[in-house]
């Protein structure tokens, strides 16, 4: 007699590593789902094809589970016969999500059969059972997150500390935290050293050079402002004050905060040195200062809203820079710089003349492009000459407050073109003395 062949699925989920050692593990639903096809499905009449879906460490209650997915796009195709799983739960612990699977099955010719429960879809019995069990399911999810946080509390209030040990801190045999002394000897030396020098760089080289520890700017960062080390644990908007013993003194960590917030502020004027002089050449409009944070770095642009289009103006510094020293000294230049000067005016005209070019679609973007940048390169390193020669500016000693009043008192606009990211002109306050 032939065999009759049916595809079969299995589907299987564990949702913690941990997981997998209870009951509710792969090795467990595997062999109760065997045991189950072996009984309904006797090997003398049935040749079985098995296809396994498994989604590991990952919760019923999401539907972006690869194996699942994968599954179902099988199963509308028609692939499988049959599919089995432990228990609904194992599907789906969302109500939503196991009326979506409900709706690819019946769709199908698939047959979907759970171990432990009984139900056929093909009924409204059946339905009526999936469903209690699927509204079960997510009712299970929510009292067992319930139960983790009311243990969770209940051993806060405890003295317990029932997370992973911050570095700085050891579990006790009682799961108690206590001070771990090697490790709080670094956090006491980083806090220490960051009032002194207010730099996490100097900080990191330090730790480097005296305990010859070697960790990221980030990690300075983010231990300076752990409250767990003044003693303060925050869960759900409650404060325990007794679980974590105290590293860093209140004072002292208050007075760290203070200072990382100041040295945010000076660090965010460095980089606006031009704070609202920059304007759009398309639409002459002022652009605003926008910060974009990424995870490990800060990105300082200019925006331009109108247009919409950004730029990082810190690369122009020194183009800007030479221009603005060369305009203020325009006045003081000697017969030495003639040569330096004709040259500059010649630049500046053929410069406009280039830009007028592009503006009326006379030369191509890529022509225009390398032709400005290569005319504001020697325009820059003229100016730059005339002003070292000079000897009555020197920008490059001015730090970041005396470099934006310098630009605050000699600039009125700087006009910049956010496609091409170029410096187009600069305008001055009218020279009160030339009047
Ligand atoms: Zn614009």
């Amino acid at each position: 007699m032939k065999k009759h062949t049916v595809n079969v699925a299995i589907y299987m989920r564990v949702s913690t590593k941990k997981q997998a050692d209870s009951k509710l593990g792969l090795e467990a639903q595997e062999r109760n789902i065997h045991e189950w096809l072996k009984y309904n499905y006797p090997y003398q009449d049935y040749e079985i094809d098995i296809t396994y879906f498994v989604d590991e460490a990952i919760s019923g209650a999401k539907f972006e589970r690869i194996q699942l997915q994968n599954m179902l796009k099988l199963i509308q195709e028609n692939y499988f016969d049959l599919c089995v799983i432990y228990k609904i739960d194992r599907l789906a612990r969302d109500i939503e999500i196991s009326a979506h699977i409900r709706k690819v099955v019946i769709n199908s010719k698939c047959v979907l059969c759970s171990t432990t429960e009984n139900f056929d879809l093909t009924t409204i019995e059946g339905t009526f059972v999936y469903n209690i069990n699927s509204v079960f399911g997510e009712y299970e999810r929510a009292v067992i997150k319930k139960r983790t946080e009311d243990s969770q509390i209940s051993r806060l209030t405890r003295k317990e500390y029932p997370f992973r040990a911050s570095y700085g801190y050891i579990r006790d045999d009682n799961k108690v935290m206590q001070i771990n002394e090697d490790e709080a000897k670094i956090i006491r030396f980083i806090f220490n050293e960051y009032m002194a020098c207010h730099s996490y760089e100097i900080v990191r080289q330090n730790l480097i050079s005296t305990y010859n520890i070697k960790v990221s700017e980030d990690f300075i960062s983010r231990a300076l402002s752990k409250t767990q080390y003044k003693g303060c644990f925050v869960k759900n908007g409650v404060t325990y004050y007794d679980v974590l013993p105290v590293i860093i003194a209140e004072d002292v960590f208050d007075t760290v905060q203070k200072i990382k917030k100041e040295s945010y502020k000076a660090k965010r004027s460095e980089q606006y040195l031009y704070s609202d002089l920059i304007f759009c050449v398309k639409c002459r409009q002022r652009s605003i200062k926008k910060l974009v944070k990424k995870p490990r770095k800060r990105y300082y642009y200019y925006h331009c809203e109108t247009c919409n289009k950004y730029i990082n103006i810190e690369k122009k510094e020194y183009e800007i820079s030479s221009t603005v020293c060369y305009h203020v000294l325009e006045n003081k230049y000697t017969e030495d710089n003639t040569q330096y000067i004709n040259r500059i005016n010649y630049l500046e005209k053929r410069k406009q003349t280039i830009i007028h070019d592009y503006a009326v679609g006379a030369i191509a973007l890529i022509y225009y492009h390398e032709v400005i940048d290569a005319i504001n390169d020697e325009i820059s390193k003229l100016k730059y000459k005339i002003a070292i020669k000079e000897n009555s500016i020197n920008y490059s000693q001015m730090n970041a407050i005396q470099k934006t009043l310098f630009y605050q008192t000699h600039v009125s606009k700087i006009y910049i073109n956010f496609d091409n990211k170029i410096v187009e002109n600069i305008v001055f306050k009218e020279n009160k003395k030339k009047k």
